[in-house]
């Protein structure tokens, strides 16, 4: 078995956040040729079983894992930063006619390329993505993210009214527009789901833009397929919910909605979960549905705060996004940093300060756990596949005199989170499969 070691400072989880100043990652090929971690502790313990590998030498790096991004649309990053008064406006200006452009293929595959390209220069290396709802552009980033060997789950968007006619999804011949879009999520299923490294999540926009008839078909889908992915919105500002209340007024509140067509359980991913109250927390805590916190997009569109405290006390999952494009940054930093700003801001008057450790994990492992994905991606435990992120504490002057100054762990992180950006990520390692020997490329000579 070819392993590879790498010696530098180590970041992982075990659940609680792990710290070597001098440690050795060991990865190398899993049974199914994957490369996982298979080990990984401190320099002085593993050096002698692993002195016969090629060891890569990082000094003053840090190898974290990867970022975990919840909640993305990739067909928005040309809405980042757009100006709106608020979520339905910005919907219907800048969002809805972009997502248009995403019935053209070569349009979907160079905007799939440059999203993941660009979320990898990040370090984020799994995301729970948006597409819209054209099918070509849900092949696009599936098949962008396969070259790139990513981990990588998204979804034909479903939405059957409450939008400009080319982005609903549109009727077969002999079918309407909800049978349809139901027939193609099930042949995308079919052609990506657990293919590589892909995953398949169905995806009703939000409650508003799909008929009872498209809701009901999803929920039966999402039944019939368990271990697929669901992804929609909730309660994410106050116009919204009046708006699903008044169309969903049989459901006891506007979260009770997706539970009532069958779109709550594991592997479900509401993006914001803003307005809440107990009875919410405890439907999301009793049926396994997770919420992807996306504090850049709520504080840029003044949507609110989510409520950690309340989250915490009933005890419902979540992790954390970038929501671009109403979120404002592909960077993990820039996220984590909002993420404390909605602590401090979103709590009773003494307000909540998110550990340094505790944000970070929201965005690898607390991420991955959320997503169903623990022990596979987020985390750099024996058996993770083998994405992480090689960092550089010293890449800005500022960084530099900072995180010298760093006496504990939580400095160390708290200094990246807040002053950090995709500067500190100096290199992305992506789980490949094994290398191919040349003799058994096809096409190669046999000699
Ligand atoms: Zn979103």
């Amino acid at each position: 078995m070819s392993l590879r070691a790498y010696r530098a400072s180590l970041l992982w989880f075990e659940p609680g956040a792990h710290y070597e100043e001098d440690g050795l990652l060991v990865v190398g090929p899993n049974a199914k040729g994957v490369q996982v971690v298979q080990a990984i502790g401190s320099w002085r313990s593993l050096s002698p079983s692993y002195c016969r590998q090629p060891i890569e030498h990082l000094p003053g790096r840090l190898i974290a894992p990867g970022f975990v991004d919840m909640h993305v649309h990739f067909p928005q990053t040309n809405v980042m930063g757009s100006p709106a008064a608020g979520l339905l406006p910005w919907l219907e200006n800048y969002t809805f006619p972009e997502e248009q452009r995403f019935e053209s293929q070569a349009y979907s595959e160079e905007a799939a390329g440059f999203f993941l390209d660009e979320l990898l220069r990040n370090g984020v290396t799994t995301a729970l993505a948006f597409a819209t709802s054209h099918t070509t552009s849900v092949n696009a980033l599936f098949s962008q993210a396969q070259a790139r060997h990513l981990r990588l789950i998204t979804g034909l968007c479903l939405m059957d009214r409450h939008a400009p006619q080319a982005l609903l999804n549109q009727p077969g011949r002999t079918t309407n527009a909800a049978e349809q879009s139901l027939i193609e999520s099930e042949a995308l299923i079919t052609r990506w789901h657990g293919k590589d490294r892909l995953g398949y999540a169905i995806t009703p926009r939000f409650a508003p833009t799909s008929t009872d008839e498209q809701l009901q078909a999803a929920g039966e889908l999402a039944a019939r397929y368990p271990q697929t992915w669901i992804q929609s919105h909730v309660s994410e500002n106050k116009d919204e919910i009046a708006w699903a209340r008044e169309l969903f007024p049989q459901s006891k509140s506007y979260l009770a909605t997706y539970a009532d067509f069958g779109l709550m359980r594991e592997r479900a991913v509401y993006a914001h979960c803003i307005h809440f109250d107990d009875d919410d927390r405890a439907l999301m805590r009793e049926t396994g549905a997770v919420a992807a916190i996306s504090p850049t997009s709520n504080l840029f569109l003044g949507s609110g705060f989510f409520d950690y405290a309340g989250a915490d006390r009933v005890g419902f999952g979540y992790g954390l996004a970038s929501d671009v494009g109403g979120g404002t940054s592909f960077s993990p930093f820039h996220t984590m940093l909002a993420a404390y700003y909605v602590g401090r801001e979103g709590q009773s008057k003494t307000g909540l300060s998110l550990s340094p450790q505790h944000l970070w994990w929201q965005h690898t492992a607390g991420a991955a756990r959320a997503l169903g994905l623990e022990g596979v991606v987020g985390n750099l435990l024996p058996g993770c596949e083998a994405d992480f992120v090689v960092i550089n504490p010293k890449a800005t002057p500022l960084l530099a005199r900072k995180t010298a100054l760093a006496g504990s762990l939580d400095e160390l992180l708290f200094s990246m989170i807040v002053l950090g950006d995709d500067r500190l990520i100096e290199r992305v390692v992506i789980a490949h499969p094994p290398t191919v020997q040349s003799d058994t490329t096809p096409g190669a000579p046999l000699s």
